[in-house]
């Protein structure tokens, strides 16, 4: 299995409630490696851009205005088979059917506010690390 990157968000629903190291933890216990982060507000332009893919979706407008609506960190982990790891560790889209102890169980609010964000494969992986970070500021 290889070390991976992975594009993670730490939502606005998660920041406001002060989650954020409890939702870090979460990643360390798993055995991912924070290796760049940034705490940031989201332009409606950014977040339109970054969630371009779901643009026809219904709930895109209520993405955007959501995702835009407080800070969130943005934060490369890097680890053995990452991508698929993260998504573990974060749980179902919908909390409801999230599995005990993921994240999205244990904090998410809703559907849409579900605390975290990661990247779905490695095409997107180094599509959405690009998006925020440059190489620099990426420390292995
Ligand atoms: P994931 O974040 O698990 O990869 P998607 O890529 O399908 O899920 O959707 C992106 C984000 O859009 C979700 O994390 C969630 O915040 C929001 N979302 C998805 N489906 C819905 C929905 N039916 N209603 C409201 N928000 C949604
Ligand atoms: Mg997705």
């Amino acid at each position: 299995m290889a070390v991976e990157r992975t594009l993670s968000i730490i939502k606005p629903d998660a920041t406001r409630r002060n989650l954020t190291g409890k939702i870090i933890a979460k990643f360390e216990d798993a055995g991912l490696r924070v290796i760049a982060s940034r705490r940031m507000r989201l332009s409606r332009a950014e977040a339109e851009a970054f969630y371009a893919v779901h643009k026809e979706r219904p709930f895109f407008g209520e993405l955007v205005e959501f995702m835009s609506s407080g800070p969130v960190v943005v934060q490369v982990l890097e680890g053995e088979n990452a991508i698929q790891k993260n998504r573990d560790v974060m749980g179902a889209t919908n909390p409801e059917k999230a599995a005990p102890g993921t994240i999205r169980k244990e904090f998410a609010e809703s559907m849409g506010a579900n605390s975290v964000h990661g990247s779905d494969a490695p095409e997107t992986a180094a599509n959405e690390i690009k998006f925020f970070f440059r190489d620099l500021d990426i420390v292995g």
